[in-house]
């Protein structure tokens, strides 16, 4: 690979400090229930997407904000033990974005989540790195952040820079935003929700070339659907095509969209083609099911050729 880009992939994102507590239940309105320990833990699409590639090996910017607090330090950390550049993070004008998260015994989640700084990356800011941006081979945005910013991103991309978007959490998205996407990456629910789809309640698996051909519709060069524990499916003008998962014995899914996204534009950044990246994106996504946390689960790709050999 030629030197002419400074990063593999700039991730323009969130960064959030993950407050966990265990519960036996959730309090009604009103109510005090006793739970656990806290856990924090970094987190948020965009660190977590950086901190993923960075782990395979990508040289890896990430342009956020945090606040000026324990919990932006927190993240600076941890972004820095991964080696991510984050001569790009901007501190100050709000808290760090929190997400505040009960876990039941069964395992299901309630969150809530104070995005804080994420809320404050402006377009200026992306005017601002534009050295940086103009410095990637690829670009990759998630929605976590204003769409005004993420829109900035699109309109100051250079000629040569790839540009994927992951839109969560979901939302309606403007044309020049889908047109600029290559790929658009999305789960069930997000490929509805760009769509527009109210739905027949068909599973993802059964209508998921439908989804493609309707999202390609809408203008994004490429369109990658994610399916859990059934894979993914990938689609360009060349057609569609299926990428297996890898089958694991998954303890912990969190993080794994986050892990397959990051090794699907880090590979794409290396030149495969959709199809090749996506199942490598698979591989990643695979080993990150079998270990719990989100950027404790990422592996480096060392772990995931020993593991998905
Ligand atoms: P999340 O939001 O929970 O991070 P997501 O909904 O964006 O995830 P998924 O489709 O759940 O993304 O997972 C991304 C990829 O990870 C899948 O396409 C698949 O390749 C891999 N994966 C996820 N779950 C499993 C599993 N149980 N077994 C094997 N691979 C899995």
């Amino acid at each position: 690979m030629d030197d002419t880009y400074t990063y593999d992939l700039l991730v323009v994102g969130s960064a959030n400090a993950d407050l966990v507590i265990g519960v036996e239940r959730r309090p009604h309105a009103g109510e005090t229930v006793l739970g656990s320990d806290l856990a924090v833990h970094p987190g948020g699409k965009g660190a977590n997407q950086a901190v993923a590639a960075a782990r395979l090996g990508a040289r890896t910017a990430l342009l956020a904000r945090v606040g000026d607090d324990d919990h932006g330090r927190l993240l600076l950390d941890s972004l820095r033990t991964a080696d991510v550049d984050v001569s790009e993070v901007r501190t100050g004008g709000a808290p760090t974005g929190v997400a505040l998260i009960t876990v039941d015994p069964s395992g299901d989640n309630s969150i809530v989540v104070s995005p804080g700084a994420n809320a404050r990356l402006t377009p200026a800011d992306v005017r601002d790195a534009l050295p940086a941006l103009r410095s990637a081979r690829v670009v990759s945005a998630q929605l976590e952040i204003p769409l005004d910013t993420v829109g900035e991103v699109v309109r100051l991309l250079g000629p040569g820079t790839r540009f994927a978007l992951n839109p969560s959490p979901p939302a309606p998205l403007p044309p020049e935003v889908l047109a600029a996407c290559d790929p658009l990456i999305v789960n069930e629910h997000e490929a509805r929700v760009v769509l527009g789809d109210t739905g027949d309640g068909a599973a993802a698996g059964e209508r998921s070339e439908d989804w493609a051909r309707g999202l390609l519709a809408l203008g994004p060069r490429s369109v990658v659907i994610t399916l859990g524990a059934e894979g993914a499916l990938v689609a360009d003008a060349r057609g569609t095509a299926r990428v297996p998962a890898v089958p694991v014995s998954a303890v912990d899914t969190t993080g794994a969209g986050d892990a397959f996204t990051a090794a699907l534009v880090r590979r794409l950044g290396a030149g495969d083609d959709l199809p090749t990246a996506a199942a490598y994106g698979a591989r990643v996504g695979a080993v990150a099911v079998t270990r719990r946390g989100a950027q404790a689960s990422f592996p480096t790709a060392d772990e995931v050729a020993r593991a998905t050999a």
